[in-house]
């Protein structure tokens, strides 16, 4: 279970930024908008158990109680699929109530605390090479949670690392996105 992900959330946000990033993932397009998700009718939250999240225990507290009798106490959502499944896709669980996993999938951190695209998707998400690249698809997300003053920061050193990765002047052009592509 990805619980990491909340940890490097938070990690994160104590830092002011988002330290590490694979350019190759976040620069992969993806429709995991709402308008994707409703042409994929949630796919991924139904699809495989190696992919269902959980609410950190730091995150249950704020649950209401409506969500919270749904959710079991190790914050699992679900046992053959996401409980919250039909709730979720019909906009009914508020931003804030959401799981840390869910607002941020399909991007997640590696162990190394690299944000990546989860492997998952580059094999078997509908929408994955549909729309824009991801970190600009997952822009509100990452807002939430987040803030605009890091996402801001991420945004500007992945266009950064887009613009020396497609210099043609830059021979070492190969190495450089080598550094940033480490999608495990
Ligand atoms: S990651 Fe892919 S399958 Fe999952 S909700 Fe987003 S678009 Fe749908
Ligand atoms: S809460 Fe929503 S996003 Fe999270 S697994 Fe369930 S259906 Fe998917």
């Amino acid at each position: 279970m990805p619980l990491r992900d909340y940890e490097f959330v938070q990690r994160s946000l104590k830092a002011g930024r988002i330290e590490k990033f694979s350019l190759k993932g976040l620069t992969r397009a993806i429709d995991c908008t709402t308008t994707g998700r409703s042409l994929c009718k949630g796919y991924c939250c139904h699809w495989s158990p190696t992919l269902y999240p959980q609410y950190h225990q730091g995150e249950m507290a704020r649950l209401s109680p409506e969500i919270r009798c749904l959710v079991a106490n190790d914050g699992r959502l679900g046992t053959g699929g996401c409980d919250l499944r039909d709730l979720c896709l019909a906009g009914r669980i508020p931003d804030p109530e959401r799981a840390v996993d869910c607002v941020l999938f399909p991007l997640g951190f590696n162990s190394a605390g690299r944000l990546i695209l989860k492997r998952w998707v580059y094999r078997w998400c509908p929408r994955c090479n549909e729309g824009e690249p991801a970190y600009i698809s997952m822009e509100p997300n990452l807002v939430l949670l987040f803030g605009q003053a890091i996402y801001d920061d991420l945004r500007r050193r992945v266009e950064a690392a887009v613009r020396e990765v497609t210099n043609p002047s830059n021979l070492e052009g190969s190495s450089i996105l080598e550094s940033f592509t480490d999608p495990k």
